[in-house]
């Protein structure tokens, strides 16, 4: 379902990305993992083109996109409609409820019908364990339920893949575990799910592949054994410091 080849990007004379290759199959969970500045939430962001990569290739489904050349808007827009985007803080609309905050995308950007995006809406919120506060506004709610609204927001535009991007870096610890836990669930589920995370026992318990990037390249690849045996001294190093 997702193929990344040669994926090149620099900001400036900062050669971040140098050539991520990798590939996952549909209902699979891909974990991203590495040190800090490594370039997981560069790979994550060119996937969806909110960084423009400067070579490379990204195919998700039917839609691919060569950075050879700069893809025209159409191109950008197709392949953008594959992924739904989490980050790190959940950048919900604070003046619009939480059901609003679910509609906006499918009845504005998608032109679907608003009875059908807010049955949509309700089941995904349900999904989440939110069932009941869809008229709540996002202050309203706690770091963690906002997260998780922003979860069901990306997933309310019914993409194919959800690239997820240190989902729960921004909340106390104690909120933690309600994220992962909805994360959980998705990956039960078949979704497929590209997720950059520090949380090492998560990427363990969850992932079906194991990406350990390191300086711009994945340094190592492989099935969630990775991060109990890891093969290359690099990856060995890293787990040492934050497990
Ligand atoms: P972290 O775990 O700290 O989030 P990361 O592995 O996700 O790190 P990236 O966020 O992809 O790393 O950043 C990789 C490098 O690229 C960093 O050195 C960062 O400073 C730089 N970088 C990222 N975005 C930009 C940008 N828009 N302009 C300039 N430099 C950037």
């Amino acid at each position: 379902l997702i193929e990344v080849r040669g994926l090149e990007k620099s900001f400036g004379d900062h050669h971040v990305l140098r050539g991520v290759d990798f590939s996952a199959e549909s209902g699979t969970v891909t974990a991203l993992l590495g040190p800090s500045g490594s370039g997981k939430t560069t790979v994550l962001r060119s996937m969806n083109v909110l960084e423009m990569p400067d070579a490379g290739v990204v195919r998700i489904g039917e839609a691919s996109i060569d950075f050879a050349t700069r893809p025209d808007r159409r191109a950008v827009k197709a392949l953008r409609a594959r992924s739904g985007m989490v980050f790190q803080a959940h950048n919900l609309f604070p003046h619009k409820t939480v059901l609003g905050n679910l509609i906006e995308g499918p009845v504005q950007v998608q032109g679907r019908p608003t009875d059908e995006a807010v049955a949509d809406a309700r089941s995904l919120l349900e999904q989440v364990g939110l069932a009941g506060r869809e008229d709540a506004y996002p202050a309203q709610l706690s770091g963690g339920q906002q997260q998780r609204v922003g979860i069901a927001r990306a997933l309310a535009l019914r993409p194919e893949v959800l690239l997820l991007d240190e989902p729960t870096s921004a909340l106390d610890p104690e909120l933690v575990g309600e994220v992962l836990a909805v994360i959980r669930d998705l990956a039960a589920e078949n979704w497929t799910l590209v997720i950059v995370t520090h949380e090492v026992r998560f990427a363990r318990d969850v992932a079906d592949q194991v990406l350990f990037l390191d300086e711009g390249v994945v340094a190592e690849r492989g099935g969630p054994e990775v991060l109990t045996d890891p093969r290359e001294e690099r990856t060995q190093r890293f787990l040492a410091r934050v497990l």
